[in-house]
């Protein structure tokens, strides 16, 4: 009990920062900017060194194994009935996706959790679990059932028309999203079926190099003992952080660009506001902490993977990013 507290003490929000393998390109000169340590980070920019400390730094060399290590206590906290948000963060193409759902022969966190939740189910005799799960994308402010029945129904062009879905608070203070598509899972089979089908009915960058959505996989456990006891895990792979205003990315509406980036300096703020035991927590500014209101606050576990590139390029969205991880911690 003490030492719950104490770990309590110590946070319930972490962050960590992982640096994406230089990716050979044709001008092969210079150094890279970032230079890493356990849980420390710095980056030259502009003849200024800037430093970062971080809750852990996975550096260039990093593998799914070693970062999913890492992430496997905080699943643990989502089956013992917290809320748990894990959130990969950073400029398009730092590696969310990856980090997040891998590629074949090297699985992310997702396959890798989902995985990890029924392995621990068939070893605990002492209580028997259910699963569930629904996957969902953020987009222009809007919501899209990733798993609903007609697949069709949501390609880019119609997604104005698409979303039924809405968000509920309930007297208990927890959070509903309502005409969301919830699947009972039985197995690991199933589970991973259908976490493919939500990938696959996701919108991808069609038209640019941006990301402007964002994708959330949420999975319901419920622990059945003596009660029954209720979570969620939130696993989101956030839209590009660039700032997409400042560059006048082409190919991009303005409402693009200011939605994905109102939707994340909301996020920033909220998980601020916890960091800060605010008394207000601006929960209401967007859509995303909307949903997320009741898996970031009091009692849940947040972890955010902050991604960023190695690249002399990229430096000042590096700088960006570190500050954005260094102020949600
Ligand atoms: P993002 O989702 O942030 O836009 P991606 O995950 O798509 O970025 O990564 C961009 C590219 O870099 C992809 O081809 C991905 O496979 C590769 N990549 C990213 N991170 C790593 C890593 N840690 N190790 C190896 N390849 C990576
Ligand atoms: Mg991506």
């Amino acid at each position: 009990e003490a030492l719950d507290k104490l770990i309590d003490l110590k946070g319930s929000i972490r962050v960590f920062c992982r640096v994406r393998p230089l990716i050979q390109t044709s001008n092969l000169k210079t150094k890279s900017p970032v230079t890493v340590g356990q849980e420390k980070i710095a980056v030259q920019s502009v003849g200024i060194k800037k430093e970062f400390i971080l809750d852990r730094v996975f550096d260039q060399e990093s593998t799914q194994e070693d970062v999913f290590l890492e992430v496997k206590p905080i699943l643990k906290s989502a089956l013992d009935g917290h809320n748990v948000c894990i959130l990969a963060y950073g400029q398009t193409g730092t590696g969310k996706t990856y980090t997040m759902e891998g590629t074949d022969g090297k699985l992310g966190i997702v396959p890798r959790a989902i995985q990890e939740l029924f392995s621990h189910a068939s070893a605990d005799s002492s209580s028997t679990y259910s699963f569930s799960i629904s996957m969902l994308e953020v987009y222009l402010g809007s919501l899209r059932d990733l798993l609903a029945p007609r697949q069709t129904l949501f390609r880019h062009t119609e997604c104005s028309t698409a979303s039924n879905i809405s968000i509920l608070a309930t007297k208990s203070g927890s959070v509903e999203v309502e005409g969301l598509t919830d699947v009972s899972v039985p197995d690991l089979k199933k589970a991973n079926q259908w976490y493919c089908r939500g990938r696959r009915a996701r919108s991808t960058s069609w038209t640019n190099v941006n990301d402007v959505s964002s994708r959330l996989t949420r999975i319901t456990i419920r622990k059945h003992g003596v009660t029954e006891e209720v979570s969620k895990l939130w696993l989101i792979d956030l839209g590009g952080s660039e700032r997409l205003l400042k560059t006048g990315a082409s190919g991009l509406t303005m409402d693009e660009g200011k939605a994905i980036n109102l939707s994340l300096s909301a996020l920033g703020d909220v998980i601020a506001a916890l960091r800060r035991k605010r008394s207000h927590v601006p929960y209401r500014n967007s859509k995303l902490t909307q949903i997320l209101s009741d898996s970031l606050g009091d009692g849940s576990k947040v972890l955010m993977v902050v991604h960023i590139s190695p690249s002399e390029e990229d430096v000042s969205e590096t700088v960006c990013s570190l500050s954005f991880a260094e102020r949600a911690r």
